[in-house]
């Protein structure tokens, strides 16, 4: 699939500073190829708002298209069986992960199941039952069965059918374009509006000889559905993929307030390559080791604040579906795992690796010494025996061949798996209203940018806002936003000039 070069010359080329700088105008521009992203697009082009254009650093970088997890979690209504559930219900849900207002709760419930049944329509192949409906399973912090999943790669499916649909749409799109910064304007009700947005083009090489030459490339308009996923960039040890890095500064400087912006969620993930260690991985109770930071010395450290067998091996199975860090298990529960391998990394100085040739502990695996749920599960999937990869194959082969496939790639059969306490979501962002509007008129933050995550999110529900988030900005734009009122060859503002001139 092609996207659209940026192009050299517009045509219209606004001296700033001293340079030519090519200007595209557009009523509306999307900023990020993600999920979110590619709703939006697609949702305005649909409510007949069709002068959008939309931008990315990498079309094909972000979380949406390129993370994932053992089941990657989609959260929506109950579509299936006698369950009872409704929109309050779930908005309640939603409410009670803290740090979530309750209109963006109640408009993520609200508009769940329309969310969802589009990506249906548009070939994400949910699983349903042969009569349609959609069964769902429990995920963290869920009262219910509301979550599903297409498999590893959930959101992945989704980014590249709405992309398809975009695509068909005809909407232009400019790849290898870089925010700088965000542009506005004294706006009609004394705050600020949207006037523009300028990027920096990472494909052109800009002649050193030419004065006048310049990289950038602004867009004019009134409107910014700014999909620029999580601030991934400023963190070192992250499984958001490669090239994510956010755009959540620019915002932030044009004046966009932001919103709990210290949630982050942080779990265990692999580092090389970056993947949760979530499910599976954890439920066949692999062994933890660490080395020093040539491989030596190798110890296996739960053992030092978990001196029982048991508990040790409970704590570890638990923490596959008890995933992200949460401080009311750092005591007495599965983050203590979490806790005490950030001690060995950060606070020793060490590595730690997953082996899953060997069991914890004692080379013999006793399932007897189990919790009574963590026995249960095991003894239901048929593995209270042999070493964590033999379960782990028996339980999830797919999971096993994974590492495989990857780069590098890992034989979880030969050797072990070096993992991290990694930042995997910002579950604060960017300010939004109720329509996903910003403070700025005209700025409308959504999915992973936007800060309308709860703290104890139930898992999957960031997708879900994602696609209801897009789809309110794009109602509210459509229904009350006009084209751009910015005059051409208005001079833009101090920080496009000052942007341009450095
Ligand atoms: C390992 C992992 C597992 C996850 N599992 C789940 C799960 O099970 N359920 C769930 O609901 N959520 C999950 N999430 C979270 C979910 O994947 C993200 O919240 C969601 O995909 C974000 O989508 P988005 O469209 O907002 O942003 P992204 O998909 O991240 O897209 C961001 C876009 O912005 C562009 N961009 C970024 N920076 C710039 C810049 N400076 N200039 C221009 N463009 C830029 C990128 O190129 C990209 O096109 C997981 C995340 C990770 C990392």
């Amino acid at each position: 699939m092609t996207h659209e070069p940026a192009p050299t010359h517009e045509p219209e080329t606004l001296r700033i500073a001293g340079r030519d700088v090519p200007v595209v105008t557009a009523t509306t521009v999307v900023v990020g190829t993600g999920s979110a992203g590619f709703c939006a697009a697609d949702r305005l082009w649909e409510l007949g708002h069709d002068d959008v254009v939309m931008v990315a650093d990498k079309v094909n970088a972000g979380s949406s298209r390129n993370a994932g997890s053992d089941k990657q979690t989609y959260y929506k209504l109950t579509l299936s069986g006698g369950d009872g559930d409704s929109v309050r219900e779930m908005a309640q849900t939603l409410y009670a992960g803290g740090a979530m207002d309750g209109d963006n709760a109640l408009a993520e419930a609200a508009l769940s199941a329309r969310g969802f049944l589009r990506l249906c329509d548009l070939g994400v192949p949910f699983p349903q039952n042969r009569y349609g409906e959609f069964i769902g399973y429990k995920t963290d912090h869920d009262p219910r069965r509301r979550a599903t999943s297409v498999g590893p790669y959930t959101s992945r499916s989704m980014v590249e059918q709405l992309e398809k649909k975009v695509h068909r749409n005809g909407t232009r799109i400019f790849d290898e374009c870089r925010v700088v910064e965000v542009l506005t304007r004294p706006g009609a009700d004394g705050g600020r509006e949207v006037a523009g947005l300028l990027v920096l083009r990472t494909d052109v090489h800009v002649d050193p000889d030419d004065p006048t030459a310049s990289p950038f490339l602004l867009f004019r308009c009134a409107n910014l559905v700014y999909a620029t996923g999580g601030p991934a960039g400023m963190y070192a040890t992250r499984v958001f993929p490669n090239g994510q890095w956010g755009a959540s500064g620019a915002a932030y400087r044009a004046g966009v307030h932001g919103k709990n912006l210290t949630e982050w969620q942080f779990g265990l993930a692999s580092t090389k390559p970056r993947w949760n260690v979530s499910g599976t991985y954890m439920q066949v109770v692999p062994r933890f080791v660490s080395t020093d930071a040539d491989g030596g010395d190798e110890r296996e450290f739960l053992t030092e604040a978990i001196p029982d067998y048991g508990r040790l091996m409970s704590l570890v199975f638990l923490k596959g579906y008890q995933w992200p860090f949460d401080i009311r298990k750092a005591v007495d529960g599965s983050s203590l795992i979490d806790l005490l391998v950030y001690r060995e990394t950060v606070l020793r100085g060490r590595r730690v690796f997953l082996d899953f040739r060997r069991n914890p502990v004692r080379d013999e695996f006793d399932p007897s010494a189990l919790s009574p749920e963590a026995y249960a599960y095991l003894e239901r999937a048929g593995v209270l025996f042999g070493t964590p990869i033999e379960r782990l194959r028996r339980m999830n082969e797919p999971a096993y061949q994974f590492y495989l496939g990857k780069n590098p790639y890992v034989d979880l059969e030969q050797e072990m798996l070096e993992v991290d306490v990694c930042a995997q979501h910002n579950n604060g962002g960017l300010l939004v209203d109720a329509w996903w509007q910003s403070n700025v008129t005209g700025f409308f933050p959504v999915g992973e940018a936007g800060g309308a995550h709860g703290v104890y999110r139930p898992g999957g529900a960031a997708l879900n806002s994602g696609q209801v988030g897009a789809t309110r900005a794009a109602q509210f734009i459509a229904a009350h936003r006009g084209p751009s009122t910015v005059p051409p060859g208005e001079a833009f503002d101090a920080a496009a000039a000052a942007a341009v001139a450095g």
